[in-house]
């Protein structure tokens, strides 16, 4: 299938048949999960690089499938974009999300919380509305959150996405430009985005070990802040990454290094405890 100068394995022939029967019940699976409460919400904490705090946390859907156990986001995401559940999954995650952010708020913490939003959500019209809605119900406002867009989600459809984006940021949200790196770049563009962190995608903190890696993440680090931007690194696996990243002037790290995602329970420990307890 793949033509002539592949070398290909047969397992994974069969493995990806597998995959490619058990979508049709996945698809169905997930509607399910989203009503009975199969989704679940886990948080990852994002660290101010120079004093180690929290700074905030990041919503990650999880889904734990009876009979496929964990179902990575990475494959139900697109799923839920392809087959029109995205927004029934992502007002789940925001609501559950929501609802920890108030406890945290009871609790006198002023960590942020930061959303994943998709590309189809942003062109939704009640979007906005709806969300601040749902703040509004739980005392809470738009500077609690920062929402985080894919950079190919930014910079496609230029024009009308930047309409949106600024009524968001009128409205008090602060935004984020997840992935950066990955996306199709138009870093003419770039400068009018209205967001005010860029998140530089986890393959970048991977390959630090090369010294190419190295200068490429420093020329990202200067164009974000020529550009007024703040800087997250994602991926963070080691000290020693850490370290690096501290030294470029990098403002906040995101990775296994500091806590991988975690269930609600222990990301209230780390709010209320730091990281270190
Ligand atoms: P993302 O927004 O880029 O999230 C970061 C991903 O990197 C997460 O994968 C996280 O577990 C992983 N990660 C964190 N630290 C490290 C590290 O040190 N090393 C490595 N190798 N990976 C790390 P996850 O949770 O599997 O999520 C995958 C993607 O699914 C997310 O990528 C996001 O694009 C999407 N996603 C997850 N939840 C939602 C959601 O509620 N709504 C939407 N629209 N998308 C979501
Ligand atoms: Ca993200
Ligand atoms: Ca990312
Ligand atoms: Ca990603």
């Amino acid at each position: 299938h793949a033509g002539r100068n592949n070398v290909c394995f047969y397992s994974d022939i069969v493995h990806l048949k597998a995959l490619g029967r058990e979508h049709v019940a996945i698809q169905s699976r997930l509607s399910d999960a989203i009503r009975n409460g199969a989704l679940q919400v886990y948080y990852q904490p994002v660290i101010h690089a120079r004093s180690g705090e929290v700074m905030a946390v990041e919503a990650l859907a999880r889904w734990q499938d009876d009979q496929s156990g964990w179902i990575s986001p990475e494959l139900f995401i697109p799923m839920a974009e392809k087959v029109g559940l995205i927004q029934e999954l992502s007002e789940l995650v925001i609501r559950i999300a929501l609802e920890r952010l108030r406890s945290w708020r009871d609790a006198g913490l002023k960590q942020r919380l930061m959303i994943n939003i998709s590309r189809s959500q942003l062109f939704y019209p009640r979007f906005i509305s709806q969300l601040i809605e749902w703040l509004d119900e739980k005392r809470l406002s738009p500077q609690d959150i920062i929402l985080e867009i894919t950079e190919s989600v930014a910079l496609t459809d230029y024009a009308r996405q930047l309409k949106h984006l600024k009524h968001l940021v009128m409205a008090g949200f602060q935004l984020a430009i997840d992935d950066f790196g990955t996306g199709y770049s138009a870093l003419s563009q770039l400068h009018e985005m209205p967001a005010n962190l860029l998140k530089v995608d986890v393959s970048f903190a991977q390959r630090l070990h090369t010294e190419e890696g190295r200068r490429v993440m420093q020329a990202i680090v200067q164009l974000g802040r020529g550009l007024g931007l703040q800087i997250v690194v994602e991926g963070v696996e080691n000290l020693e990454t850490a370290r690096f990243l501290q030294g470029l002037g990098v403002d906040y790290l995101q990775g296994f290094h500091f806590s991988e995602p975690v269930p609600a329970g222990v990301v209230d420990l780390y709010l209320r405890l730091g990281l270190g307890n």
